[in-house]
C-alpha cells in the first residue's frame, strides 16, 4: 500500500468502479479539505491532505457513497482548521455536517482515559453509532490509516493507540463483519503491543514462504481439477491465503501449539454461485482429502452473531498438511468481506441484504440501550469488550430459531434475550428434553426450552445478577428492580452505604449529606438522595466503585472538624507499649492475621511475635480478646497500640509491570501480595505473550519508594515470576 495517495488515485478508482459517484461534489471537497489544511504536516512530514485522501480511498474500496467520501476528505477540517460546521454543512449538504461532526465529536478524547471521562467517550461513541453507522466505519477507516502511519508517532502513543485499537476498534470492525479491516487493525495493533512474538511468527512465514505458496497453489490445482467434470452454474473461484499474524498468534496461545501445529494457518476459500453448490462442493472436498473430526461447521445454516456465513472444514492435505476450506456463495463473500459496509457497496441490492442490515444496526441499538440503564463505567466498556468477543454460541429455540449469544451464557442470558418478560418470569429450563439449573452455560447446537411462571407479579431473582453473563439480561434484572421495589431498594442502599461509611471511617452529619453525596447523585442521574439510594440499592451504583473517592472527599473537606474526636475514640483497651503508625515499619516486619483480617478504618492492635514482627488484629479479634481476658502481664506486654497510616499521605500513584510464566493462580499470587500489603489497586490488567509468558500491570496507590522496592521484592519471590519493573510513564 502506497502511502503517497493522490487525488488522482481517488478520481482513477471511481472511473474504474461500477458505482455512481457524484466526481464533482468530491473533487470539491478535496480542495476544499487541502486549501483548510494547507501548511499542516503529518507527523511523517507528508502534507496533511494525504491522511484525509487516504481514509477516502480506504472507504472507497469499501465501495461507501459520495457522502461518506467527501466526509471522509473533510473529517479532520472542523477539528484541526479554522473551518467551522456550518461552513461545511453550507457547502456540502446536511448529511455530509452531520457525519463530520459524529466523527469530530469521536476523535475529540481518546476512549482510554480517566474512568469519568471514558464512560463519557464511550457513550459519545455509540451515540454517533446510533445516529449513522457510517460514522463508525469513517471512524475506522481514519484509525486504520492512523494505525498504518504510527511507527511515526512516539512510542508512548504507540502503545496506547494501539491498545485502544485492539480492545475497542477491532472488535467493532469484527462485530460489522468487516473482516479485511478487522484484521489489518488487529495485525497491526498487535505489531506494537508485542513487537517481539510478532516478528517470530512473520519471520517464520517468511522463512517458509516459497514452500508455502507452492502448496496451497497444489491444492488450488487438485480441486480446480476435480471441479472440472463438475456441473456448476459458474466455474468457482479458488483463494488460497494465509491467515493473519495476529490470528495465527491467537491460535498458538489459545491450543498451546507451535506455529507447524496449527491447523488452519492455510486456508482455501472456494466461491460458488448458490448454497446448493456450497453443500455439492463440501462432498466434492470431503471425498478428495481427508476430513479432520470435529472441525466442520456449518455457519450457513447458524450464521455468527456478526452475519458472517459460510461452510469450515479442516482437511489433511498431501503429506499430512492440515488446511481450512471456508467455502460461501458471492453474496456471503460480500458480508463476510465487507460487512455492514456491503450494504452501500450493494445498495441496489435485495429486500434480503436490506434485512440483514437491520439485524446489525439491531446490535447496535442493544448496546446503546443496555448502555442507558448502566450507571456503572466498567460495565460499558466490558460490554464492548465482552459483548463483542469474537467466539459466539448459538442455542435454538424449540421452534428452531437460533439465538446468538457470548460464549459462558446462561439460562438467563437466553431467556432475556428471546423476551424481557420470559426472563422476568423464568423458573426453569430444559436442554435437550432435560431439566437444567438455571446456571447451566449453553452450548452451541442446544434447543433450550424455557420454563415460565403463571404467576402474574413473579419478578426476577437478586442472585441472578451474579449468573448472568451478558450486560443485556444484566441491565435488564436491575431495571425490573429498580422499578418494582423503588420502596426496598431505598432502604436497602441507605443501609449499605451506612454501612460502607461505618467501615471506611466516613462521618457525615445527615445535615451535611446531600451536600456531601452531591456530585454523586449527578453523576449518576439522580435527582434526591432516596433517588441515590434507590440506585445503590438494585446495584446501579456499585458502592465498591464510588467508596474510595467518597474517603478521600472526605479526608480532603470534611476530616479537619473531625480529627479531635477521632483519636478520642481509637482508645487501646491495653496500655501500649508504644504507639506506633504503620507505615514507619518496614513492610516486612508487619503481617495482617488472617484470624480478623483488618482493613483501613477498623480499629487495630499489633502483636510483636517471636522472630516474624509484627501482626495486626482488630480490637474485635477473639484472639485478642481471649489475651485481655487471661490477664497475662508477660503476654499483654506484647500487645501494642497501632494505627492506620494517614491515608491523606498515600495519593502516589505508580504502574508496575510484571512478566511471568503463565499459569493458573498467577494473577492471583500477585493481587494476594498487594492485598497482604494493603496497596489498592487502581487499575489492572494481564494478557498473554508468546511462549505462554503472561504480562500482569497493575496501577498502584503507594506510601513511598521504600515500600515500592518491597513490594518488588516480594512479587519477584513469586512462582514462575521472570522480572518485576516500575512501569515507565
Ligand atoms: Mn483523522
Amino acid at each position: 500500500m502506497t502511502e503517497d495517495y493522490t487525488i488522482d488515485m481517488i478520481i482513477q478508482k471511481i472511473l474504474t468502479d461500477d458505482k455512481q459517484y457524484d466526481l464533482s461534489k468530491i473533487i470539491t471537497s478535496y480542495e476544499f479539505a487541502a486549501k483548510a489544511h494547507e501548511g499542516q504536516t503529518r507527523s511523517s512530514g507528508q502534507p496533511y491532505i494525504i491522511h484525509p485522501l487516504a481514509v477516502a480511498y480506504i472507504l472507497l474500496e469499501l465501495g461507501m457513497d459520495t457522502d461518506t467520501i467527501c466526509s471522509a476528505m473533510l473529517h479532520d477540517v472542523v477539528e484541526d482548521t479554522p473551518v467551522t460546521l456550518e461552513e461545511v454543512k453550507k457547502l456540502f449538504g446536511q448529511d455530509v455536517a452531520m457525519l463530520v461532526d459524529g466523527v469530530t465529536k469521536l476523535n475529540k478524547v481518546p476512549i482510554f482515559n480517566k474512568e469519568e471521562q471514558q464512560a463519557d467517550n464511550v457513550r459519545k461513541m455509540l451515540l454517533a453509532m446510533s445516529q449513522d453507522i457510517r460514522v463508525i466505519i469513517i471512524k475506522l477507516a481514519d484509525r486504520l490509516h492512523n494505525m498504518r502511519t504510527l511507527k511515526f508517532r512516539p512510542g508512548v502513543k504507540q502503545r496506547n493507540t494501539a491498545h485502544e485499537t485492539m480492545n475497542i476498534y477491532a472488535p467493532i470492525a469484527h462485530r460489522l463483519g468487516m473482516r479485511g479491516i478487522k484484521e489489518e487493525l488487529e495485525d497491526l495493533a498487535f505489531h506494537y503491543l508485542d513487537p517481539f512474538a510478532y516478528s517470530e511468527i512473520e519471520h517464520i512465514l517468511e522463512l517458509k514462504k516459497n514452500e508455502r505458496e507452492k502448496f496451497i497453489e497444489s491444492i488450488k490445482q487438485i480441486i480446480a481439477q476435480r471441479f472440472r467434470d463438475q456441473d456448476f452454474v459458474e466455474t468457482p473461484q479458488i483463494d488460497g491465503r494465509v491467515k493473519s499474524i495476529y490470528s495465527i498468534y491467537k491460535k498458538m496461545f489459545v491450543s498451546q501449539k507451535t506455529i507447524e501445529e496449527i491447523y488452519d494457518k492455510y486456508a482455501v476459500r472456494i466461491i460458488v454461485s448458490n448454497v446448493g453448490e456450497c453443500y455439492n462442493v463440501l462432498g466434492l472436498v470431503h471425498d478428495m482429502f481427508r476430513p479432520i473430526p470435529n472441525r466442520f461447521k456449518d455457519y450457513i445454516s447458524t450464521p455468527k452473531a456478526n452475519m458472517y456465513q459460510s461452510l469450515h472444514t479442516t482437511v489433511l492435505g498431501k503429506e499430512g498438511i492440515p488446511f481450512e476450506i471456508q467455502i460461501r456463495t458471492w453474496e456471503m463473500h460480500a458480508t463476510a468481506e465487507y460487512g455492514i459496509a456491503a450494504h452501500w457497496k450493494y445498495k441496489e441490492g435485495s429486500q434480503h441484504k436490506a434485512d440483514k442490515m437491520d439485524q446489525r444496526l439491531a446490535w447496535v441499538r442493544q448496546v446503546i440501550e443496555a448502555q442507558q440503564t448502566s450507571d456503572d463505567v466498567e460495565e460499558i466498556v466490558r460490554i464492548i469488550k465482552t459483548d463483542l468477543a469474537p467466539e459466539d454460541i448459538t442455542v435454538m429455540t424449540p421452534k428452531g430459531d437460533s439465538i446468538s449469544l457470548p460464549v459462558d451464557s446462561t439460562i438467563i442470558d437466553y431467556a432475556y434475550r428471546i423476551h424481557t418478560q420470559i426472563g422476568h418470569k423464568t423458573v426453569g429450563a430444559k436442554i435437550d428434553g432435560k431439566l437444567v439449573p438455571l446456571d447451566y452455560k449453553l452450548k452451541t447446537g442446544e434447543i433450550c426450552e424455557i420454563i415460565t411462571s403463571n404467576e402474574p407479579d413473579k419478578g426476577p431473582n437478586r442472585a441472578w445478577l451474579n449468573i448472568a453473563k451478558t450486560n443485556e439480561a444484566k441491565s435488564k434484572i436491575r431495571s425490573w428492580f429498580k422499578k418494582e421495589c423503588r420502596e426496598e431498594n431505598i432502604v436497602t442502599g441507605k443501609d449499605e452505604l451506612e454501612k460502607a461509611f461505618k467501615h471506611y471511617r466516613i462521618r457525615i452529619p445527615d445535615d451535611k449529606l446531600p451536600e456531601f453525596l452531591a456530585d454523586d447523585l449527578k453523576r449518576h442521574n439522580c435527582n434526591t438522595l432516596d433517588d441515590f439510594y434507590a440506585s445503590i440499592g438494585y446495584g446501579g451504583v456499585l458502592l465498591s466503585k464510588i467508596i474510595a473517592r467518597l474517603k478521600d472527599k472526605y479526608l480532603k473537606n470534611y476530616h479537619e472538624a473531625e480529627e479531635e474526636k477521632e483519636t478520642a475514640v481509637i482508645k487501646p483497651v491495653v496500655k501500649p507499649t508504644s504507639g506506633i503508625i504503620l507505615d514507619k515499619i518496614d513492610d516486612c516486619t508487619v503481617k495482617f492475621s488472617q484470624c480478623c483480617n483488618p482493613l483501613p478504618g477498623d480499629e487495630i492492635v499489633g502483636f510483636i511475635t517471636r522472630g516474624h514482627g509484627i501482626s495486626v488484629h482488630t480490637v474485635n479479634c477473639t484472639n485478642y480478646k481471649a489475651a485481655v481476658r487471661r490477664n497475662n502481664p508477660d503476654e499483654l506486654a506484647r500487645w501494642m497500640d497501632v494505627q492506620w497510616t494517614d491515608t491523606e499521605q498515600r495519593t502516589l500513584q505508580t504502574s508496575i509491570e510484571v512478566i511471568a510464566v503463565d499459569r493458573v493462580g498467577l494473577v492471583f499470587d500477585i493481587s494476594a501480595i498487594l492485598m497482604e500489603a494493603r496497596i489498592p489497586i487502581v487499575h489492572s490488567s494481564s494478557r498473554n505473550l508468546k511462549n505462554g509468558n503472561a504480562l500482569f500491570e497493575a496501577t498502584i496507590t503507594i506510601a513511598g519508594t521504600d515500600q515500592l522496592k518491597n513490594l518488588i521484592e516480594k512479587i519477584k519471590r513469586i512462582k514462575g515470576v521472570i522480572s518485576v519493573e516500575r512501569a515507565r510513564v
